[in-house]
């Protein structure tokens, strides 16, 4: 039986991920610190034999007994509001979580996936963003904590590849909603979802005429297992190339709740936020055959449907 680790276990994809290797047939070692993570997002799998936990934070030593022969490192704060409150903690662990992790790879012979984003490419000058574009990042930013950390972890990973032949995949992972992404993360969709379910005016940043393309987290997991099962070692973006402004995003989910007297309010846009991101995909469709396929109507309507339910626990 192949056994995989799976780093930020507990937090919206690497919950999914846990999912889908336990689907498969794999033995699941789930690894999460819970500073953004939630148990409530894999207490389901705590009674199969083939999944266990650790309560660990990866920027310090990881020890794992036995054999292991994948490592998928999705463990970080991943939202604005997250990077900004804990800098150090997501600089730590997009170097020294990934240092660790590349360790105990090339330690157990084991093939490694590490998830990078988009943000690797800043606020772009390129549009859409192909993986040969290199980024227009602001590295002393509010983002920067969260861009540099990715950007360091891709050289880093690239240099174990080259230096050492380790087995290495890295995934660019644009904008991804669904169930279990946490209510109050902060991010524009978890953010008008739940405005508009308590029925309160949706903040839009800025003008709102910003754009950002939204992939349903199941082809987000496609994609990752591919990814990781294929050959390929540089960077691949995975993502829905279909682009909308975060102002029609929140009119969106105003006509999706069914209460055209919800009113958008607008408040001042946060520093450095990306003017339009969307990915250019070519790379995902040719090497890995995967293209996204649950359109945002029907992603929209299955995350709703989570929220309600969050929400009305929570009241
Ligand atoms: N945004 C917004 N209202 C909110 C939260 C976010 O208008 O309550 C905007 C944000 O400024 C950005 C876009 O929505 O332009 C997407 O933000 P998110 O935090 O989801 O992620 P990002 O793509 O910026 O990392």
């Amino acid at each position: 039986m192949k056994k995989v680790l799976i780093t930020g276990a507990a937090g919206f994809l690497g919950s999914h991920l846990c999912d889908r290797f336990i689907e498969e047939g794999f033995y699941v070692i789930g690894m999460d610190n819970l500073i953004t993570g939630s148990i409530k997002n894999i207490e389901h799998l705590f009674k199969l034999k083939h999944f266990e936990f650790y309560h660990h934070d990866v920027s310090r030593f990881v020890h794992i007994p036995g054999d292991l022969h994948y490592i998928l490192h999705f463990a970080s704060p991943a939202s604005p509001i997250d990077y900004l409150q804990m800098p150090i903690q997501t600089m730590k662990v997009g170097s020294l979580g990934t240092h660790n992790l590349l360790g105990l790879a090339k330690a157990k012979n084991a093939r490694i996936l590490v998830a990078s984003t988009s943000e690797v490419y800043g606020d772009p000058e390129v549009h859409p963003q192909p993986e040969e574009y290199w980024g227009h990042v602001n590295p002393i930013g509010p983002r920067g904590v969260y861009d540099e950390a990715k950007r360091f972890q891709e050289a880093l990973t690239m240099a174990y590849h080259n230096f050492h032949g380790l087995e290495t995949r890295i995934v660019r992972i644009f904008n991804t909603y669904g169930p279990r992404m946490r209510v109050n993360d902060g991010r524009a969709l978890p953010a008008f979802l739940s405005q508009a379910i308590r029925k309160e005016a949706l903040t839009v940043f800025g003008d709102g005429s910003q754009t950002r393309s939204f992939c349903y987290v199941e082809d987000l997991v496609e994609g990752v297992y591919r990814l990781l099962m294929s050959d390929y070692h540089l960077p691949v973006n995975i993502g829905n190339p279909d682009e909308i402004t975060i102002k029609e995003f929140a009119e969106e989910i105003i006509g999706l709740v069914e209460d055209e007297k919800l009113e958008i309010i607008y408040k001042e846009l946060p520093k450095d936020d990306p003017k339009k991101r969307r990915p250019d995909t070519t790379k995902a469709k040719e090497i890995l055959g995967w293209e996204a396929k649950v359109s945002r109507r029907e992603g929209l309507k299955r995350t709703y449907e989570y929220f309600k339910q969050v929400l009305n626990e929570s009241t």
